[in-house]
């Protein structure tokens, strides 16, 4: 069978929206090519072995599990980014919240930043990439997860990260208490919550059934977490500095009326690249 011939009879398998790509990613993981270098060899006959490998990945992707999983990667910001099933699959859109971030954080001055449910650390490490003066920490409540995030920056040899397991900001504990001065202000706090309602019928379907439940939802509206930390984060942010959400598409208006309650201003929505509601911020000034 030919790379061509596999491929179209892959892609004819799948049932997603992405189903050809998903077929070239799989077969570019197997064989270790880019994808340039699979279109220069689409006459190749493959071997058998490798068709039938070929063909368990894509018995894989057919049953809903994501292509991250499969492959183990999955690119973020430039950087290829290690994906286990213990963190949530990067998605495009996060990184419009590491671009409005970005805007708020100079480049020629020290910060502390921290990223809240770092899973595999894909904000933190945009973050502590692009602003090597930045201490970033990089929180999470999985101990699966942090080794996920702390293998990335290890791989990807970035080193202004710190590792801190907790719950938010309220259940920092053991080693992570005793390395998370609690005097420590941010300049900002940075965070893509679990967001999505329990029981949004998305979580039964697709790639999102394989992804860590209490990563996508905090269960009840989806907005605990988001109300959790709005609060908490006063206490946490340096005067004039940012806190930054990303959420769900409709619950923009909900998010700003979350954050102006709780005294933050210049409070704003900013929109993914599909123009959907994605990202709402505002800045503590409050004294
Ligand atoms: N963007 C994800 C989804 O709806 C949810 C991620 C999250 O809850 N933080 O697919």
């Amino acid at each position: 069978m030919t790379v061509d011939a596999w491929l179209r009879t892959a892609a004819a398998r799948l049932n997603t929206e992405s189903a050809r790509l998903d077929a070239e990613l799989l077969l570019t993981h197997l064989l270790g090519l880019t994808r340039a270098a699979l279109y220069a060899r689409l006459r190749d006959e493959l071997d058998v072995a490798v068709v039938t490998h070929a063909d368990a990945l894509l018995a894989r992707r057919a049953r809903g599990e994501p292509i991250a999983y499969i492959t183990g990667v999955r690119e973020f910001w430039f950087m290829p980014l290690r994906i286990t099933p213990a963190v949530l699959v990067p998605r495009p859109e996060t990184e419009v919240l590491v671009e409005q971030a970005l805007m708020r954080l100079p480049i020629d001055r020290d910060l502390s930043v921290i990223d809240l449910g770092t899973g595999s650390g894909a904000i933190a490490l945009a973050l502590a990439k692009e602003r090597p003066r930045a201490i970033v920490h990089a929180l999470d409540a999985s101990d699966a997860a942090l080794a996920v995030a702390t293998e990335n920056a290890e791989r990807l040899g970035i080193g202004n990260l710190r590792f801190v397991l907790g719950n938010w900001f309220s259940g920092i504990s053991g080693e992570s208490a005793r390395s998370l001065d609690p005097e420590l202000r941010f300049d900002l706090v940075a965070a893509n919550p679990p967001y999505v309602a329990g029981n949004d019928p998305h979580l039964l379907q697709g790639d999102l059934r394989f992804e860590p439940r209490m990563a996508l939802t905090p269960e009840g509206d989806g907005l605990a977490a988001i109300r959790e930390i709005s609060q908490d984060a006063r206490a946490r942010i340096k005067l004039g500095g940012w806190l930054l959400f990303e959420h769900g598409h409709d619950q923009g208006a909900t998010v700003r009326k979350i954050l102006l309650g709780d005294g933050y201003a210049e409070v704003e929505t900013v929109r993914d690249m599909e123009d959907r509601d994605r990202v709402t911020l505002g800045r503590w000034c409050a004294a």
